[in-house]
């Protein structure tokens, strides 16, 4: 979902990420865990995914983590732990992954959905604060981009109102909010490992993590039949498993997953200071935060002509997102109280500028020339 941006290679075309580049640099040892799975024998729920589950959950800073099929049912399973569904409302953003709404419906609740701070593309705490009703349950702050949402004014929303916090970290491997990394701020929070992430695998992959057992007992339960024990259902639960090649993948990345991020983060830099004087708004920083720049969008009132511009010069650059959930036709349906303006109008001025851990600094250096001699 994440590779609008991402033409084929072969023409020499920059792509906006470039899984096979990460996959490449890591390759030998990648493809050693991979052996290592397949002469196992073991190929569901095994050593490679209780590894991960433990380090995983240790780098964000909570107890527990359950490894499922993907971001999508890490969301989804998630809500149903908290019990929310058929009835109750849940409030995220329109500007997001498609994936963070589908999951709150697949839940059986209704995702109610609410403007952005436009200078750091998260959700709105204002905006959050009068979409409460008697009705929500949750709330779904997406970390977009790579970075955090303003969590002081959101914890204090969700605790005044006794809601659940579930953190969407997609976008935000090893990224931190006053010092502490996201993910380890909500009852739940939840991961994807789509190749294109931070952190990501060959396949799909998600977790969940918390520091509340029970929920977390809870999850275990969802993802794999409701089963107590081996068959045994003490609920009706889904099959949506991490998979054990995945996680031996994932064990190998996560080493690298800081030097991945720092690597990220001077991209960022370059950019940042190649391209301040253009009629680009390059993307702001939170105070007290550390972006980890899963995506570097800036927003161009002629985005459109930039793209194609980019395009005839070899590089690939992308738009995160050219439609908001709310107009997609699949969620017309939803009812939003809220005006969603910020929303509609960013969706035409945002362009994501590759950025991946092996962009090499000049050709960083290349694209930020480009971009200078559009504007
Ligand atoms: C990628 C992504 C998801 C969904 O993850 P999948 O693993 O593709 O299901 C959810 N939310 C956000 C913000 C994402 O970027």
């Amino acid at each position: 979902m994440d590779c609008i941006c991402s033409q084929r290679k072969g023409s020499g075309m920059i792509l906006c990420s470039d899984p096979k580049a990460q996959y490449l640099a890591y390759k030998s040892e990648i493809d050693q865990a991979i052996a290592g799975v397949l002469d196992s024998g073991w190929y569901i729920l095994g050593q490679q995914v209780q590894t991960f589950e433990k380090t995983f959950a240790d780098y964000v800073g909570v107890s527990f983590g359950i490894g499922v099929g993907s971001g999508t049912d890490a969301i989804h399973l998630a809500l149903r732990a908290c019990g929310v569904g058929v009835g109750d409302e849940v409030i995220t953003v329109s500007h997001t992954a498609v994936a963070t709404v589908a999951a709150i419906e697949l839940s059986g609740a209704t995702a109610v959905l609410v403007d952005i701070e436009p200078d750091f593309f998260t959700i709105d705490p204002e905006k959050l604060k009068s979409a409460v009703t008697k009705k929500t349950k949750a709330v779904i702050p997406v970390h977009l981009y790579g970075q955090a949402a303003d969590m002081t004014a959101i914890i204090e929303i969700v605790q005044k109102h006794n809601l659940y916090l579930i953190e969407d970290c997609a976008q935000a491997h090893g990224a931190k909010y006053n010092n502490k990394r996201l993910g380890s701020f909500g009852h739940l929070s939840c991961f994807s490992f789509y190749p294109t992430k931070n952190l990501g695998a060959l396949g799909d992959g998600g977790m969940v993590v918390t520091d509340d057992e029970k929920l977390a007992k809870k999850v275990r339960l969802l993802r794999e039949y409701g089963w107590e024990q081996r068959f045994e259902s003490s609920c009706a639960g889904l099959n949506t498993r991490l998979d054990e090649i995945q996680a031996a993948i994932l064990n190998v990345k996560l080493k690298h997953l800081d030097d991945d991020n720092a690597k990220r983060k001077t991209i960022a830099r370059i950019y940042d200071e190649q391209m301040g004087d253009t009629s680009l708004a390059l993307p702001k920083k939170r105070e007290n935060c550390d972006h980890v720049y899963h995506l570097y969008v800036a927003r161009c009132p002629k985005r459109d002509e930039l793209l194609e511009f980019l395009k005839e010069n070899g590089i690939g650059a992308g738009i995160h997102y050219p439609k908001p959930v709310h107009l997609q036709s699949a969620y017309s349906n939803l009812k939003n109280s809220s005006d969603l303006s910020e929303t509609e109008k960013i969706c035409n001025e945002i362009i994501s500028l590759p950025i991946y851990p092996q962009l090499v600094e000049a050709d960083a250096k290349m694209i930020a020339d480009t971009v200078k001699s559009f504007s």
